[in-house]
């Protein structure tokens, strides 16, 4: 065997990403692959790097992101990146970026697309998916991209009035759409089942999308109809979905959202392993008790507290409180809500212990849900990652750090078919991050939410040195 490579990383304890314990090992990297992991001191290599007391594992796979823009206008995806990320799941809640529609303009959510790096006027301008990923090919991001068709984009396109059902032409539409995003690669579906347009939609117009994406061996993953009161009765209705279009599940971003709804995780767990028994089923989540997304009216009233991360009309009032800029102004919430729109924002409304149960279950995977448009993005955008080995490993103890970088890495990759990817193996696609297991942490934060994390030391992607701090 040829003892040489390009990148030799030596002397650090090797999580795997399976969910295995660390082990002593170095790590060669040959081009774009890693090709030997073990005790390989006798080796040479162009760059040898020395990482004794850190950890190196697979790259980090963000279960769940809206960087469908970004990975196309920032190819470097820097808030990413720096996080240890090297492959982003883009096209979740429903919202892809192609097919191209007229409706989208300023309806919830569709205005997440319109941040600072948005094209205005709102962002889905592919009139087809085939021409969205030629989008991704052309513009070479640094990260892989995983890619989701979403169900509130479709009815944007074919749908005069989208606060009804499909009729029977309208879905035929729809799954054509489908047809053509899954045959020219697409990897699933999505449906953002809780935000205006998608709600009016029934299970069945679900299913028949569900369907054809099954027949190409897509996933679907869901922000559920209901993540408050009626998160149990959401969490059947996806799995009904499942059962009956006979595909993998992922309920996105999953939360006990609002105080009445707290404490439901202790419910929904078992209920999600009692689907789990006959269908495959899994969970993302971002390690925050507060949410964020279009600013709602109607989602403002279930919120402790409610941030601006960004608004068209008035930009400055990102990082201000809505209750506080109300008082201001001299008007009510609502008036606010109307005078910052098309705005986004951050809720606080989820609980510590609810956050934590679901993040210590087997099935869940991490994803950040970042929304990269904003001029105050909720910190999720920038501190995800290492978040959970800092604040949920190191600090809290709620899981282990074998199991953190599995969340992130091997489990991610099952759920999504990926090959060669999320477990550092001989023949695997170099994606590598090397940390400071002691003192890896984020440092965004509500009121600086774009900075650098600490201890992610170096990312490497297909074999590329990307980020090194
Ligand atoms: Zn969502």
């Amino acid at each position: 065997m040829e003892k040489n490579c390009d990148i030799l990383i030596k002397g650090g304890t090797v999580f795997d990403g399976s969910g295995t314990p660390g082990v002593a090992a170095d790590v060669a990297v040959e081009g774009k692959l890693i090709t030997a992991v073990g005790d390989l001191a006798d080796w040479t290599a162009r760059e040898i790097v020395d990482v004794a007391g850190k950890a190196v594992a697979p790259g980090f796979i963000d279960a769940h992101t809206h960087d469908d823009l970004a990975v196309i206008e920032q190819p470097e995806l820097r808030y990413k990146v720096c996080q240890g990320v090297t492959t982003v799941v883009v096209g979740n809640c429903g919202l892809s970026p192609a097919p191209l529609g007229p409706r989208q303009e300023d309806i919830a959510p569709f205005t997440i697309f319109r941040g600072k790096d948005a094209s205005p006027g709102g962002a889905p301008r592919y009139p087809t998916f085939g021409a969205y990923l030629d989008g991704i090919k052309h513009a070479q991001p640094w990260v892989h991209v995983v890619t989701l068709v979403g169900h509130n984009t479709l009815r944007a396109a074919v749908m005069d009035d989208l606060f009804r059902p499909a009729n029977g032409d309208e879905i035929s539409a729809m799954q054509a759409h489908v047809e053509e995003a899954m045959s020219a690669g697409a990897d699933g579906f999505s449906t953002g089942l809780a935000y205006p347009p998608g709600l009016p939609a029934p299970t069945e117009e679900v299913i028949a999308l569900a369907e054809v994406t099954a027949s190409h061996g897509g996933i679907y993953c869901t922000h559920m109809r209901d993540e408050g009161l009626g998160l149990l009765d959401s969490i059947d209705e996806t799995l009904d979905i499942g059962r009956r279009a006979k595909l993998s599940v992922v309920i996105s971003h999953h939360k006990c959202s609002g105080k009445v709804a707290w404490g439901l995780s202790k419910q929904t767990l078992p209920r999600i392993d009692e689907g789990a028994k006959t269908q495959e089923v899994h969970f993302d989540l971002y390690p925050y008790t507060a949410s964020s997304t279009g600013l709602m009216a109607d989602w403002v009233e279930e919120a402790e507290r409610v941030m601006i991360a960004g608004s068209e009309p008035v930009p400055e009032a990102a990082g201000r409180d809505l209750a506080e800029l109300a008082a201001e102004w001299g008007c009510t919430v609502p008036e606010a809500v109307e005078r910052l729109h098309p705005a986004r924002a951050i809720y606080f409304k989820m609980d510590e212990a609810d956050l934590e149960r679901i993040l210590a279950h087997p099935r869940c995977m991490i994803g950040s849900d970042g929304l990269p448009g904003d001029r105050h993005p909720h910190p999720r955008l920038w501190g995800t990652f290492p978040r959970v080995l800092g604040r949920y490993v190191r600090e809290r103890g709620v899981i282990d750090l074998a199991t953190a970088v599995h969340k992130m890495t091997g489990l991610t990759a099952r759920v999504f078919g990926l090959e060669r990817r999320g477990i550092l193996a001989p023949g695997n696609i170099a994606d590598v991050v090397v940390f400071d297991p002691e003192t890896v942490i984020d440092r965004a934060d509500y009121e600086n939410p774009v900075r650098l994390p600490d201890g992610i030391e170096r990312v490497i992607i297909g074999g590329e040195v990307r980020y090194e701090h």
